[in-house]
């Protein structure tokens, strides 16, 4: 028999606990995201479920995921306004015996990817997702890379296009890469209820295209990953890659001379595990996370 994992996934809209290991998801369930308390009762009762080694946190943020800081698991700055100042260790700890482990909701997917997805056997690889909020997570050298706290690439300061007068949705920089690129970006710029009802063919999946190519081009520029993974719900309109592939291939061929710069649909790719990539990622937290421990 297997040993068992849990993995919990906090989402701004949704939270995904599942039992599972080494990629394999065992049984899952989803809840809607509400006030922590009432989410907390859900996510105990499930996870009592089932004798488990180790349970792996995948959290939004910004949040505190340096094990040694004293407010380690702090939520600290969430645009989902119940959750901000909710410590989600110190919750879990009081109810559950077994080890926490906690990092990023997009790290845990640039995890899942890079152990189980499109990134296997890859070094470096950066994830990025673009949905209701934009976040990437950074894959170095086989590793998650954290640095000080956490990077926030999603809101990178970029320049805007000339012709988009759009002030920007991102509650705290407005114009920033979250605020011009998101899904809700897309929703109040063109006056849509949803980014699907922007016809294919419309001028906004252009300037998506290009606003997700600086993100990438830059991405390039910084860690000249391996291979760059794009997921999220706004990725669902495939127009989007074929675009952001080309215009990303004509800025790094006029600069840089390698092969996989010239096989862009191998290097610029949707996640293999799709919207599964967190929490397998969670689960991955968990299993390695206790090993390395021990
Ligand atoms: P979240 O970021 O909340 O986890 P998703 O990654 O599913 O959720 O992203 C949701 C966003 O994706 C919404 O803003 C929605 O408008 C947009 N979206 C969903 N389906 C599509 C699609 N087929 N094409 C473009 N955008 C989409
Ligand atoms: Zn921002």
């Amino acid at each position: 028999m297997e040993k068992l994992y849990a993995g919990i996934e906090l989402g701004g809209t949704k939270i995904v606990c599942a039992f599972g290991y080494s990629g394999k998801i065992q049984e899952k369930v989803i809840f809607p995201t509400k006030e922590p308390n009432e989410n907390l009762k859900e996510i105990i009762k499930f996870l009592k479920k089932e004798k488990i080694e180790a349970i792996g946190i995948a959290s939004f943020g910004p949040l505190i995921i340096d094990p040694k800081d004293r407010s380690y698991g702090l939520i600290t700055n969430s645009v989902k306004a119940h959750w901000t100042n909710f410590n989600i260790i110190e919750a879990l700890k009081k109810e559950l015996s077994s080890p926490l482990f906690l990092d990023t909701d997009v790290n845990a997917a640039a995890y899942g990817e890079y152990l189980f997805g499109s990134g296997k056997n890859l070094n470096t690889l950066v994830y990025w997702t673009v949905g209701t909020g934009i976040g990437s997570g950074i894959i170095i050298s086989k590793e998650i890379y954290h640095g000080l706290v956490h990077g926030e690439m999603g809101h990178w300061l970029i320049s805007r296009d000339k012709d988009d007068l759009f002030e920007g949705v991102c509650p705290i920089h407005k114009d920033c890469l979250e605020g011009l690129a998101s899904g809700p970006s897309i929703m109040k710029r063109w006056n849509v209820k949803i980014a699907t009802d922007l016809k294919e063919g419309h001028k906004g999946w252009d300037l998506e295209s290009k606003y997700l190519s600086i993100a990438v081009i830059n991405t390039i520029l910084s860690f000249s990953p391996d291979r760059i993974i794009i997921g999220g719900g706004v990725m669902k309109n495939r127009s989007l890659f074929p675009k952001i592939r080309k215009l990303t291939s004509d800025f790094c061929n006029k600069f840089f001379q390698n092969d996989k710069f010239k096989d862009m649909e191998n290097y610029i790719v949707p996640p293999l595990l799709g919207d599964d990539a967190g929490i397998i990622g969670a689960i991955a937290l968990a299993q390695n996370g206790l090993r390395k421990k021990t």
